[in-house]
């Protein structure tokens, strides 16, 4: 799916904010209605085969999901990892000859992508970011999924939504994924932060349905887990979609998804007024 091909109304402008290393944009579509307000950044699609994350965003846009907020910008990080997504649905036709050699390599010797998550480096971009990273280490080289990179923020990728999420200074993120229909929010916050974070998941989760899960042990060098650390805000991964789907989950569950989540702009707005009343 092109992003830019979908039909935006004037309100939503498109920016790139990086490319990747075969080239292909990253695009955050934005809604600024005055420069002055805050802003609730989005991400979605950072493993590649969880492409439903960016057909419910979209879908929530177009249908008007967020139109009641008035007081707050928002900003779409949409198919975080473009190289990834393309390899997962397109397969290795959409690459040249030269690098298709490496990526069945990376994908244990298999031609089928349709399970990959990570970029086209064979990193997966939510275990690359600055936020202990390396701590969880599922796979020691290139590959589908778990290898965490050669450093923190070696990717384009996760340079373009690092300097992109530091530009715009959000007061919170929600990163969707699948599967599970659970929430994350903790990182190792303490204190003030972590009640604060913990009313704005809370909500969230009475909103969509979702139950809370805390997975800080397991987590780190996620989108979520450097929002929380570095920057110091509520940040949220939302899982959606039931765990009895298979991934990668078809386009005929979204309208059950895009259900649940409808009313998320809600959340977002009750998630403000707590950011705005907490001070730590
Ligand atoms: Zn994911």
């Amino acid at each position: 799916m092109l992003v830019e091909a979908v039909g935006f109304s004037q309100e939503y402008k498109i920016k790139v904010i990086g490319k990747t290393k075969y080239k292909r944009k990253i695009i955050a579509v934005e809604r600024v209605l005055n420069k002055a307000f805050d802003t609730a950044i989005f991400l979605s699609s950072i493993h590649a085969r969880e492409n439903i994350t960016t057909d419910l965003v979209l879908e929530m846009i177009k249908r008007g999901c967020f139109d009641e907020i008035k007081d707050l910008n928002l900003a779409f990080i949409l198919m975080a990892n473009p190289d990834g997504v393309k390899l997962q649905n397109v397969g290795l036709r959409a690459f040249s000859k030269k690098d298709r050699k490496k990526l069945v390599e990376m994908n244990g010797g298999s031609e089928d992508f349709s399970m990959w998550k990570a970029n086209a480096r064979g990193v997966d971009l939510n275990n690359n970011f600055d936020a202990r990273f390396g701590t969880n280490v599922g796979s020691k080289k290139p590959a589908s999924q778990g290898f965490v990179g050669k450093c923190a923020s070696s990717e384009k990728e996760t340079r373009a939504i690092v300097k992109y999420t530091r530009k715009i200074k959000p007061f919170m993120t929600v990163s969707y994924h699948c599967k599970g229909e659970e929430i994350y929010y903790n990182f190792f916050q303490r204190g003030d932060r972590l009640k604060r974070d913990k009313l704005v998941a809370d909500m969230f989760a009475k909103i969509t349905g979702y139950k809370i899960k805390n997975v800080e042990k397991s987590s780190s060098g996620g989108y979520k887990d450097w929002c929380v650390q570095k920057l110091k805000i509520p940040a949220l991964t939302i899982e959606v979609g039931s765990d009895e789907l298979l991934h990668p989950i078809g386009r005929e569950n979204l309208e059950e998804i895009f259900d649940k989540n409808k009313n998320v702009a809600n959340a977002v707005e009750f998630a403000y007024n707590v950011v705005r009343k907490t001070k730590v």
